[in-house]
């Protein structure tokens, strides 16, 4: 496995065999099962795998939040060996940023709700960040979990916008016993409120199983998602959504999708302050029953 911090050396080793396929990660780090079921998509379908650490200064709006992220590269690094990863880059912000960098990518109208209107500026720092990625790594296929839905229609949308040759591959949520996410911020979870932080997960449950005996209004199924965190200790709603999947606009009435559609009739989703720890979390009702 080859880690390397400058782009040169990147594109060197993504080009020394033109016959490979690459499949590209792009993590913040602090590694845990989530980010490597990305990474064991990425080697089931590529003949290369490369991973990028990087904690990204231009999606945090809060420098506390940034200051706080939790790093452990040792670890990680030695995690990406095991799963057999090939290429790691983990470029210095100064390389990513230099001084008087100023481009930067604004995704629209799919950026703008949910985590877009609750941290404004995210989804441009996060936009810029993949394509700067994509760009210097130039993968076949990269790899996004749907812990990240926002995240995922987002870069769906830059791909096709900005015609990159690569398919956006987006892998299913990976979840601890009990379901809460798996995500580097639990970690910021005390052992005191850990057990509470559930409650996006039992809050998802609630409106999918609403949904699954016939509620088809969306205020109805925020309503029950609402109950179940306004009856934990400890936790505060930023917002609760039921949402068309791919646009990401808010629904009255969720109906299902089409029977060979790729998507689910709706995106139920929320984000809530466990204590201090500001954790999010997705769940699609009415995915399509596979034709076959
Ligand atoms: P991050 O390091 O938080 O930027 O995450 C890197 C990638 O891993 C993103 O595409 C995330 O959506 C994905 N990811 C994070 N947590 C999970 C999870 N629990 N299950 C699946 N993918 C995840």
């Amino acid at each position: 496995m080859q880690v390397v911090a400058d782009i040169a050396a990147v594109r060197r080793a993504r080009h020394a065999d033109p016959s490979a396929t690459w499949g590209l990660v792009p993590t913040m780090g602090f590694l845990h099962e989530g980010h490597l079921s990305l990474v064991r998509q990425a080697r089931r379908d590529n003949s290369r795998v490369g991973v990028s650490i990087f904690v990204n200064p231009a999606q945090f709006q809060n420098p506390d939040d940034l200051a706080t992220y939790p790093r452990d590269p040792e670890r990680d690094l030695a995690l990406l060996k095991q799963e057999g990863v090939d290429l790691v880059w983990t470029p210095p912000p100064e390389l990513v940023y230099p001084p008087g960098y100023q481009t930067y990518i604004h995704v629209e109208e799919v950026s703008r709700p949910l985590e877009g209107a609750a941290r404004p500026g995210h989804f441009r720092g996060v936009a810029t960040v993949v394509a700067k990625l994509m760009n210097v790594f130039q993968p076949q296929r990269v790899y996004f979990g749907q812990k990240d839905a926002q995240q995922v229609a987002v870069v769906k949308h830059l791909v096709e916008d900005l015609n990159f040759p690569l398919t956006v591959v987006s892998c299913p949520t990976v979840r601890e016993p009990d379901g809460l996410a798996m995500s580097s911020r639990n970690v910021l979870l005390s052992p005191q409120v850990r057990p509470h932080a559930t409650c996006l997960f039992r809050a998802l449950q609630a409106g999918s199983d609403a949904f699954a005996q016939g509620e088809s209004q969306a205020e109805a199924l925020r309503a029950v998602m609402r109950t179940v965190v306004n009856a934990t200790p400890m936790a505060r709603i930023d917002y609760v959504s039921v949402a068309h999947p791919e646009t990401l606009a808010e629904l009255d009435v969720v109906e299902a999708a089409a029977p060979r559609s790729s998507r689910g009739a709706a995106l139920l989703s929320l984000a809530a302050f466990v204590d201090e720890v500001r954790l999010i979390d997705n769940l699609t009702v009415g995915e399509p029953a596979c034709a076959d």
